[in-house]
């Protein structure tokens, strides 16, 4: 079915403006019978030229129609939530629930990491299978300890007192969730207030960036403002700070080193940003930072309105699914509010626990080995044909290549290597790659696979 609706904006007895809806799109809940007597005087009184009543009616569609017209108001670098840049194409959704399900879901699709067995796999930004036989025997004999019948401990006392350490910070900054993903969530629920009659949070990040930022706004009815990184995969400063002024974001969320670009932020640029977002937190996201020379504390300590955000998936434990937020305590007992009660599991606070103490020394050894390997498959990558590597922080390599990405990527899984590609986005990401840093002998596989395809 095509069909076309009628867009309202501003003054709409004065402008009115008609586009396609794409196939499978529904209308009928677009007609003014359908809106309340509120909503319609909503739309119908607000003079002011910016679109925002359209927010009312929370249509894919219809967002999407009013970011193309609010294309010209914005700078062209800075986009809200730009179709075309990442999303998944929308499919129509299940009757008999399309009314009444979240209308961001049509845009979206399921987290799904690639299906099937591979004989190296590096797409998941994981640490490769190095802990040792000692270590494992440990958090076995740990785990036969838990009490099975009883709920955990809901404040995960021992565990944020673990982190807590291991970061250097006081167990009363730290809050934990099931994995930094949950953070995210708890983040966007409680910054939830809008600034402005549109009744929708603005949150702001960059792209290419982690996807979770804006997956878990716009199911929240969230917008977000995703400002590409300049052709260094660094901070755009200026687009960011036009970004702020045009729809002041309740949250900004930094990844550095960033996701899938492997590179610090610059701390000027960085730091600048925080200045000029004084009301608005900065969440910096350290997933990565473990393998890194250096880190944002400073800038925590400095600034009231930072956070930072850490997770043990990236050192050797993602199987435990453990994240956690680094931020000022009274902050923490807001966010605590929007957390549900035993968000933690067990074995994952026990375990975790153990982790960051006991097995310390395990994850400095992985550590070290990632970062010896990272240079050595840096090195490796950039001596093939075509190949140019950005120099990383993180326990990735990010590389372009003359062949396009889906040729190679499909090519690597052939050979039964995966590593993430992000072609379907286009644009400058068709010819990117990115490869976690895995043991000696992946790595070797990757770059004698990929030698043959380049
Ligand atoms: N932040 C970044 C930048 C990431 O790349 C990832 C994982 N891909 C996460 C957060 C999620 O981490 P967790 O496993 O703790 O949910």
């Amino acid at each position: 079915m095509r069909g076309y609706v009628r867009l309202l904006f501003g003054d709409a007895e004065r402008s009115q403006a008609s586009t396609a809806l794409p196939a499978g799109a529904r209308t009928g809940c677009l007609t003014d019978q359908r809106l309340s007597q509120g909503k319609r005087r909503e739309l119908f009184t607000h003079t002011v030229w910016a679109l925002e009543p359209i927010g009312v009616v929370h249509v894919p569609a219809i967002e999407r129609a009013s970011q193309r017209l609010q294309r010209g108001f914005l700078a062209k670098d800075v986009r809200e939530h730009g179709a075309g840049m990442d999303y998944a194409p929308s499919a129509p959704m299940a009757e008999p629930f399309s009314d009444i399900l979240c209308p961001a879901l049509a845009e979206l699709s399921s987290y799904t990491p690639v299906a099937g067995d591979y004989a190296v796999r590096l797409d998941a930004n994981e640490a490769p299978e190095l802990l040792s036989a000692a270590a494992k025997q440990r958090l076995g004999e740990a785990a036969a300890t838990l009490t099975w019948e009883r709920y955990p401990d809901a404040t995960s006392s021992q565990l944020r007192q673990a982190l807590a350490a291991h970061s250097g910070v006081s167990a009363e900054e730290v809050l934990v969730g099931d994995g930094s993903d949950e953070i995210i969530t708890m983040l966007l629920s409680a910054f939830s207030r809008a600034r402005d009659r549109s009744g929708s949070p603005v949150i702001m990040t960059t792209t290419p960036s982690f996807v979770m930022y804006r997956m878990s706004a716009r199911v929240r009815g969230q917008r977000v403002l995703e400002v590409p990184l300049d052709t260094s995969w660094d901070l755009a400063l200026e687009s960011m700070l036009r970004g702020i002024e045009h729809a002041p974001p309740n949250l900004i969320f930094i990844a550095t080193p960033n996701n899938p670009t492997g590179n610090f932020a610059d701390r000027e640029r960085l730091e600048h940003l925080i200045q000029a977002a004084s009301g608005s937190l900065v969440v910096i996201d350290e997933a990565y930072i473990p393998y890194s020379d250096r880190d944002h504390l400073d800038l925590y300590r400095r600034y009231e309105n930072v956070a930072i955000m850490r997770t043990l998936s990236k050192i050797g434990f993602a199987a435990l699914r453990v994240g956690w937020l680094i931020a000022r305590p009274s902050l923490l007992a807001e966010i605590d509010k929007v957390r549900l009660p035993y968000n933690m599991n067990a074995p994952a606070q026990l375990l975790g626990a153990l982790a960051v103490t006991e097995l310390a020394p395990e994850i400095r050894r992985i550590v070290s080995y990632v970062v010896t390997e990272r240079e050595r498959l840096s090195s490796g990558l950039a001596a093939l044909p075509g190949v140019t590597v950005t120099p990383s922080q993180a326990n990735f390599l990010w590389f372009r290549c003359e062949r396009p990405a889906s040729e190679l990527f499909e090519g690597l899984k052939a050979r039964g290597v995966l590593v993430r590609s992000f072609h379907q986005r286009g644009g400058r990401l068709a010819n990117q790659l990115r490869v976690t840093v895995g043991t000696g002998e992946e790595n070797d596989r990757f770059l004698s696979c990929l030698r043959e395809l380049t």
